[in-house]
């Protein structure tokens, strides 16, 4: 699958665009949506070059996986999440997905409500 490096969080990552980060290591960074659609709404994003979920499970390390599905539970404690919460990722063209590069939605700090859009 073909990475392109201009997208926007690609950006975020190189430090040329910036963020309110909430947590960063050295596989992942997760930062605060720009046009929050829930009170919280985070993105969590890997540091590699992986377009979308599909992407990430062909070439990603196990580590980088791992890496990056423990963080989610990291930053929901950070952001002291208590009532739940939702994550989500858009892929493709019928998941609406702007961004091409992975990223995992943190929706909380209110009912979510069956559906997000
Ligand atoms: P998706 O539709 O899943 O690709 O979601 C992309 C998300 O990125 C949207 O919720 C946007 O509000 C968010 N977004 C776009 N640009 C930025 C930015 N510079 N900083 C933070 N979030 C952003």
């Amino acid at each position: 699958m073909k990475y392109n490096k201009n997208n926007i969080f690609a950006k975020i990552l190189r430090g040329e665009i910036s963020c309110k980060k909430v947590y960063e290591n050295k596989y992942v960074l997760a930062f605060y949506d720009i046009n929050p659609k829930k009170k919280i709404h985070v993105l969590v994003i890997p540091k590699g070059e992986y377009v979308d979920l599909d992407h990430f499970h062909q070439e990603a390390t196990e580590q980088e996986i791992i890496e990056f599905n423990k963080s989610i539970t990291h930053i929901v404690k950070i952001l002291k999440i208590k009532d739940g919460y939702r994550t989500i990722s858009n892929i493709g063209q019928n998941g609406e997905q702007e961004v091409a590069h992975l990223h995992f939605h943190i929706f909380a700090g209110e009912k979510i409500g069956r559906i997000v859009s």
